[in-house]
């Protein structure tokens, strides 16, 4: 993996605070609903590869260069990942594409949910810029992963949602809204974590950020920018 380089003398902690995508980086499509669908279809029953087939989708979806709104790539790479027979992948992922609706997006991520509780204990500043539908705070608090302020789970400064604030990534306008919780810190001090080429890497390049593609499955050897396994890496980005 790429690490981030560059620490000169003085430098101990070059990165200061972190932004993160929800979808992918702290919650996925439940798992626990996709596996029995799929089942019928020869789908695996197993969580683990229900995990792998977000990232092989995502991986699909960033290739054909699709919009945010685009997920046949995603859909087909999902279902061929986790093993459904080939005459019935396109049903299987058109069934898919119906049921992952946006409140489906609610499997927390156990690795990201044990990372987000180290960084806060580090005093790590950090909040979450989501490409949703409305739903994703309510979301992220009601499974006890994070809220704005004090909780259950971890605090953020800011959770914005692009269907609230009328923006979405890749426009670098949406960070805009994050950042003004984050006043004490250059952009450029800024993490900015997902697992979209396009939408999350493109998008926190094009606002100053520096973009952390989640790869757990090296879907992206070669990348020109910072890869990580899972948020369990951060931490040593930020100390
Ligand atoms: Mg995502």
């Amino acid at each position: 993996m790429e690490t981030v380089g560059a620490r000169g003398p003085g430098e101990s902690r070059p990165f200061e605070a972190v932004l993160f995508d929800a979808g992918g980086v702290l919650v996925l499509p439940d798992p626990t609903v996709l596996a029995p669908l799929l089942v019928t279809y020869g789908g695996s029953p197993e969580i683990e590869d229900h995990r792998r087939a977000h990232y092989a989708g995502m991986a699909a979806k960033s290739r054909a260069a699709a919009s945010e709104s685009d997920w046949d790539s995603y859909n087909l790479a999902y279902v061929t990942s986790v093993g459904v027979e080939l005459e019935l992948q396109l049903l299987a992922a058109s069934l898919l594409d119906r049921t992952r609706t946006a409140e489906l997006w609610r499997w927390p991520i156990p690795e990201s949910v044990a990372a987000l509780a180290e960084l806060e204990a580090l005093g790590v500043p950090m909040s979450v810029v989501s490409n949703a539908s409305g739903q994703i705070e309510w979301v992220l608090e009601h499974m006890g992963i994070c809220q704005r302020g004090a909780g259950v789970g971890v605090n953020m400064r800011a959770i914005v949602d692009s269907h609230v604030v009328g923006v979405a990534k890749p426009d670098p306008a949406i960070f805009s809204f994050a950042l003004e919780h984050h006043p004490e810190t250059t952009s450029d001090r800024i993490l900015y974590v997902g697992d979209s080429v396009v939408m999350d890497v493109g998008g926190a390049r094009a606002a100053g950020l520096h973009p952390v593609l989640v790869d757990p499955y090296d879907d992206h050897v070669g990348a020109e920018f910072t890869r990580i396994t899972s948020l369990a890496e951060l931490p040593a980005l930020l100390r």
